[in-house]
This record gives C-alpha cells, structure tokens and sequence, in this order.
C-alpha cells in the first residue's frame, strides 16, 4: 500500500461507498480485547495482532466492580463475571507478626451493600487468568493473530501499514497500540514525531520503574491448608513490611486459590541494582531469586499455621509465577495522524493501587465511542479529531488514578511520609473514607452504540462527553470533508449521564 500517496485524490465521500474505518489493534491484553470485544459488537471491522504465542494463565488477582459493571453489562458479560468473582468490601492490613494494624471496611445499609446503593454494583476479586479468558472469548478466533510481534508501523494520508518480525504486513486505517508499557507502536510513534520536532520533552525520556513485582496465583486450595479459603467473601489481605521496602498481598478467590503478589519498592541504590535484570515480560524468568528473597514473609492464612509466602510459592506451578519491573508513567502524547495509544502503552500506574486494568479498559470504552462516530471513509484529520476528544476525556481520569495509585504506594513505604500517610488511613473519618470511594467509583463509563445498561447508584456516574458521540452518518458531508448536520453529536440520555454530578461536587 503507498500510505503517503504522491498524488492526493479528492476526498469526496459523496461518489465513495459506505465504509467503516478498519481497526488494526496491537496487543491482545486486557485493554487491547476490550476494545475488540466492543468493536465486535459493531460493524467496525478490526484485527487484533499479540506477539504471544499462546495465552498463558499468568498474574494475580484484579479488582472490579461499579466502574466496569455497566459496560459489562453492556456486553453481556456482567453475570458470567460475578459467577466466577468473589465478593469484598474490605481490606485488612497486617504487619509482620500476623497480627491486624486496620481494616478498610465499607459499611452496609439496611438492605443492601454501600457499593450497591451508591454506586449500583458491587466490588468483586477475580484471577486475571479468568478475567482473561471472559475477554477473549468475546471475540472470533479468526480476528486475533497470536505470534505476531510488531516491529514498526507507517501511517500517512491514505492508512496505516504495521510489520511483523516474521515479515508479514497488514493495513488498516486506525493502528490502536495496545502493547503494554513498552509499546512498540509508541515507539515507531515517538520516532516519527521527534524527526518532526513534535514530541514533548518529558515523552523522550525512559519509563521511570521504582517497583519490582513477583505475582502468581495457588492451585486450588482446601480450607484446612488456608482456612480463609472457606469464607464466604474475598480476604483481602495487605501486609506491611516493618522494616524491608516490600509489601504483599493475598487475596481468596471464588475457585479457592490464592492470588497473591510481593512489591518491593525500589530507592535509587537498589534501582540500579535491579536495571541489569530489568524485565518488563510478565513470565516466569528471572522470578527464582526473587521467590528465594522473599519466602519467608510472613501470611496470615486465617487459621493457626504460620504460613509465609514460601508456602504460596510451594503450591503455585513455577511457570505461572512472574517477576517484572514496573514503571509509573503518564505519557503526553497519546496520539498521532492513525495512531492512538490505550492502557499501559500510555499510561502506567504502581501496582499498589490496583488501577491498570481498569484504566486500560475505561480507555477502551471511550475510544471505541469515538471511532464509532467517525463518518465513513473518514479522513486522517477526522481521525485526529477523534483522538483528541478521547484524549481529552481520559486523561483528567487518568491523572487521579495515578495519583491514588502513588498514594498507595507511599503507604508501604519505610519513609517518614510513609508512617504519616498510614497514620491517616488508620485514623480516616468515615465521611473522608467515604468521599475517597466515590471519587473511585463515579467514572462508570458505558458504550454509546448498545443499549444502555441502568446504573442504580444514588450517587450518579460522572458525565462522560462520548455518551453523546453517535455514528455512522448519513449526512450531508462537504466535499472539503467538513461534517454538518446530523454528523453533530447529540445530547443523549441527560438524566444519565450530562446531568450527573461533577466528581468534585460529589458528596455523601
Ligand atoms: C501476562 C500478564 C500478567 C499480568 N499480571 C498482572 C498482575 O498480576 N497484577 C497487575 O496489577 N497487573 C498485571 N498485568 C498488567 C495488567 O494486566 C495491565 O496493567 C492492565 O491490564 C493494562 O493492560 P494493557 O492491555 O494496557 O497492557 P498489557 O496487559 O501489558 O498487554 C499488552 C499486550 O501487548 C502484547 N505486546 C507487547 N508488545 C507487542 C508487540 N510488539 N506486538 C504485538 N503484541 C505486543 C503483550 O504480549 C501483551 O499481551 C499483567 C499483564 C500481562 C500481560
């Protein structure tokens, strides 16, 4: 394909047929399948290209609830989540002795759950494995090409063009780079933008990583090998290390196993002592040393026995443990021309906060809008457009996440803020604890093209500008390639969504 034709052709869509722009999606994670699971409910055709070979059942456990349940919902997905989810309204921190420092527990009403009434839906636990595989069974085999690692990229006036390393090509007219936090489509982006002068400092420099995680998941286990095991909703329990810069968690799930993980915060001594096994694969190289170093962090399972993380390590198949070095990033460019960038590739948060998927899916809802409302053979400007209003959408969302989630990062600290910041966690008024949960739960996206899912939260969902973007056109479409008419997007469904309280006026 010449993507930069010499001669430019008069883009005039009244003599061309109806066509929807074709989706060319990199990375098959979870931000890159949500996507696709949308646009599979359109009739925006797409692919989707994951250097993986296959999938492996990798990582811990993730955290869901009001602000993924509508759109869930939306796709049909919601009942088979909670089937394999596990309830949990709170938190517990321990210390190193196994003994309780606090617990964050959020307050029941009378008839229902505090999440349930003000927020419509309930917090879950979920393996990511399973999560996993909710997602890519949403979309036909035939759309995801596993094995297909991308190298570069070109995009111009007439589409974009991505190669493979095993020197396939394909073409598209939007490239979505959903690879991760070293994204190969940001970096062909990048390059293009610094030749022309066009990328912000701060986008050139490396991603910043100041944690190292060791995360896996148990095999199913009995009530007397972990007693929490038998209770009926999700321990979730978060241990402080007095004394050493690690945290853990454990977290019981619905198939009876332990999701658990290990973050060791990183100082700039230590940093540098990590950048030689630096490794941003999520897989099992380079984990023994780690799973050496931290086994004999202490676990409280619920009952008498003196677990530690050993055990854990014990009971989880070694390849399904993963060791990776984890960045804190958000980058300022997200787009360019074709080009947009989701979850990960363009913003990435400490795991402490427990805020990546999320975030990368909530990036997947808001663009799928977006490109949803692009007139038929849209132009590459029109494309830019609609990059930039979904930019615009996420990224004040995006800043409070990862501002929280360096919060919670800051808790486990050795240092003096550290001791503070958990002095005030233990010591939260119930009003600040509460305001703090809505200001997590308020953005409860939804797709604009399927019927919308009713949220019955009191405290209504934050207004969210692409729940008014509709799509395809038929209107009158300029020959300059200005849109009119009913191309404008619409007010819709204000009581929803327009009408809803601002995060900052939200109280309760
Ligand atoms: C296997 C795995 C396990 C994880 N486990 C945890 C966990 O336990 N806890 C936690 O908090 N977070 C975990 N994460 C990260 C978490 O899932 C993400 O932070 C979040 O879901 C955002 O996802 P994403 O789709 O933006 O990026 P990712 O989940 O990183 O997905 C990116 C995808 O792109 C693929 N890819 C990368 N480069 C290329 C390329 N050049 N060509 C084609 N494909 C490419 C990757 O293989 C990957 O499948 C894990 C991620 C992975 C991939």
């Amino acid at each position: 394909m010449e993507i930069n034709p010499a001669v430019t052709f008069k883009h005039d869509r009244t003599v061309m047929y109806a066509k929807r722009p074709k989706v060319l999606i990199v990375g098959a994670g979870l931000g890159g399948l949500t996507l696709a699971a949308i646009l599979q409910k359109s009739d925006i055709p797409y692919e989707i290209f994951e250097r993986a070979t296959e999938v492996k059942p990798l990582g811990s456990a993730m955290s869901l609830g009001a602000p993924t349940a509508p759109f869930f919902k939306q796709l049909g997905i919601y009942d088979e989540f909670v089937a394999f989810a596990k309830y949990y309204d709170s938190i517990q921190f321990y210390n190193e002795k196994r003994q309780v420092e606090y617990k964050m527990h959020f307050a029941s009403f009378a008839d229902e759950t505090y999440s349930q009434k003000l927020f419509g839906a309930d917090g879950y636990i979920v393996g990511r494995p399973m999560l996993y595989d909710l997602m890519i069974r949403q979309i036909p085999k035939e759309r995801i090409h596993m094995g297909k690692k991308i190298l570069s990229t070109k995009q111009g006036g007439n589409g974009v063009l991505i190669r493979c390393s095993d020197g396939s090509e394909y073409e598209g007219d939007i490239l979505v780079g959903a690879d991760g936090a070293y994204s190969s489509v940001r970096q062909n982006l990048y390059a293009d933008l610094k030749k022309d002068d066009k990328l912000p400092a701060s986008d050139t420099l490396p991603l910043p990583f100041s944690t190292v995680c060791l995360v896996g998941q148990t095999r199913p286990l009995s009530s007397s090998e972990f007693p929490d095991i038998a209770k009926e909703d999700c321990q979730f329990i978060n241990t402080l290390g007095g004394d050493r810069p690690f945290s853990w968690s454990t977290l019981t799930t619905a198939q009876n196993t332990v999701c658990w993980s290990v973050i060791m915060y990183l100082d700039a001594e230590s940093s540098k002592d990590n950048d030689a096994f630096r490794n941003s694969e999520w897989g099992p190289e380079a984990a023994a040393t780690m799973c050496e170093q931290v086994k004999d962090f202490a676990v409280s399972s619920g009952g008498d026995q003196k677990l530690t993380i050993g055990d854990l390590i014990k009971w989880t198949p070694k390849e399904l443990i993963s060791k990776v070095m984890l960045e804190e990033k958000v980058f300022k460019t997200w787009y360019g021309c074709r080009t947009v960038l989701i979850g990960d590739a363009c913003h990435k948060f400490s795991p402490a906060g427990g805020a990546g998927a999320v975030n990368a899916m909530h990036d997947a809802v808001t663009l799928a809008n977006y490109i949803n409302a692009l007139p038929h053979h849209p132009t590459a400007d029109e494309i830019t457009q609609a990059f930039t209003a979904y930019r615009d959408e996420r990224i004040p969302w995006v800043q409070e996440a990862f501002d929280t989630s360096k919060i919670f990062k800051v808790m486990a600290a050795k240092t003096t803020v550290g001791k503070i910041v958990r002095f005030f966690a233990k010591y939260m008024p119930a009003t600040v604890q509460q305001k703090s949960a809505v200001r997590m739960a308020i953005n409860r996206p939804q797709v604009a093209f399927l019927p919308r899912a009713k949220d019955t939260g009191s405290v209504r969902p934050a207004p969210q500008p692409s729940l008014n973007a509709k799509g395809p056109v038929d209107s009158k479409i300029s020959t300059t390639g200005t849109i009119t008419g009913k191309d404008k997007q619409v007010e819709d469904e204000p009581a929803a969504a327009t009408a809803a309280a601002a995060p900052a006026a939200v109280s309760v």
